[in-house]
């Protein structure tokens, strides 16, 4: 509950900061401007975050196609159908609330209008009777405008309301498209974005990747059934967890694949936990509640430590080459690429 509440606050946070930027920068107020705002606002794509500080900086106004382009070159395919969709619902009511606030503004310039005419006829009215028609008249003007700025309040309060709400279903719907449903683990794409970004501006400290593979997993499917391997992918995942840091990634790579990015993690910092989690996935008694229960399963694994000025496929392609080197030595094993 307090993590939907902080999510709440981030994301009231971020439309506060979105809305200011979008209007110094573009009149297109479109739901895809709006995504590529979010995301710079957010922070939650570092590549297009620099590239539109580097427009900035140079002094370039992002108007609506140099928006439209960053969108179509770093958001397309990050832009799930639902994050698109919570995005566009959230611009729908951010535009009605607009509406409100110019009606509003009609509302009360007309009001004034009112109260301007009714100064000057005051100063020429002769009798008594035509003074309390003028008076009438205002009174009618006065009770309307009472009655339009009290719904419009009521309005503003819900539309405040609804904002909150989508908001919050943006920010679980963009959380959603990166973490993988069965385990709750990253997924590649999240996996794929860290690192990349760590590669290209390789911060201060250590990286070091670890590859797992659970064994023979094809034959625990077959005898135990789909639904009991869908258990020891679970379990696995959850062993994985308990042993990394909040900083570092675990990953669900593919079926029944890990990778985990460890951060300011030498080699062999990296193989000690590969091997705690090798160890507690060997011990684990996994039961489903038919009472099914594999004898024993075992992960595989490899290591390597980012290299200086290393791409993630050289990196990804040393910690699977150990990894494939534990499974021909016998499984159950961690290996270390070794630099
Ligand atoms: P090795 O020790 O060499 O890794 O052998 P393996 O049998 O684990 O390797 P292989 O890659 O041949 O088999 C992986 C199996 O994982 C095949 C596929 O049916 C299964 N699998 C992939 N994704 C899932 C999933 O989400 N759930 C379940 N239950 N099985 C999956
Ligand atoms: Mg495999
Ligand atoms: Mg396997």
């Amino acid at each position: 509950m307090a993590d939907i509440e902080e999510e709440a606050r981030t994301g009231h946070e971020i439309i506060r900061q979105i809305l200011p930027l979008m209007s110094r920068h573009t009149v297109d107020f479109r739901p895809k401007s709006y995504a590529v705002w979010y995301s710079y606002v957010s922070g939650a794509d570092p590549a297009l975050k620099a590239a539109i500080d580097r427009r900035i900086d140079r002094g370039q106004r992002l108007d609506g196609a140099v928006t439209l382009d960053l969108y179509s070159r770093h958001m397309i395919d990050k832009a799930e159908a639902d994050v698109a969709q919570a995005q566009n619902k959230l611009l729908d009511v951010l535009a009605t609330a607009q509406n409100q606030m110019h009606s509003a503004g009609d509302e009360t310039s007309r009001f004034n209008a009112h109260l301007q005419g009714f100064g000057t006829s005051l100063g020429a009215v002769e009798d008594a009777e035509q003074l309390k028609a003028e008076v009438e008249t205002m009174a009618g003007e006065t009770s309307r405008i009472g009655a339009a700025l009290e719904g419009l309040i009521e309005s503003v309060r819900e539309s405040q309301a609804e904002v909150a709400r989508l908001s919050l279903e943006l920010s679980r719907a963009r959380s959603e498209a990166s973490t993988d449903a069965l385990t709750g683990l990253s997924n590649r794409r999240a996996f794929d974005a860290a690192i990349s970004e760590f590669c290209k501006n390789h911060g201060s400290g250590a990286l070091s990747l670890v590859m797992m593979d659970i064994d023979h997993f094809k034959k625990v499917n077959d005898t135990l059934g789909h639904p009991y391997g869908d258990l020891v992918i679970c379990s696995v995942a959850r062993i994985i967890h308990a042993n990394i840091r909040g900083r570092d990634l675990a990953t669900r790579y593919g079926g029944e694949e890990f990778a985990i990015l460890l951060l300011d993690a030498r080699e062999g910092d990296a193989a000690i936990v590969a091997n705690r989690i090798r160890e507690q996935v060997a011990a684990a008694r996994i039961r489903d509640k038919d009472g099914t229960e594999a004898k024993q399963i075992t992960i595989s694994g490899g290591v390597a430590e980012h290299g200086e000025r290393e791409s993630p496929e050289g990196l990804l392609g040393r910690a699977d080459r150990a990894l494939y080197r534990s499974k021909t030595a016998g499984r159950n094993r961690i290996t270390c690429a070794g630099s």
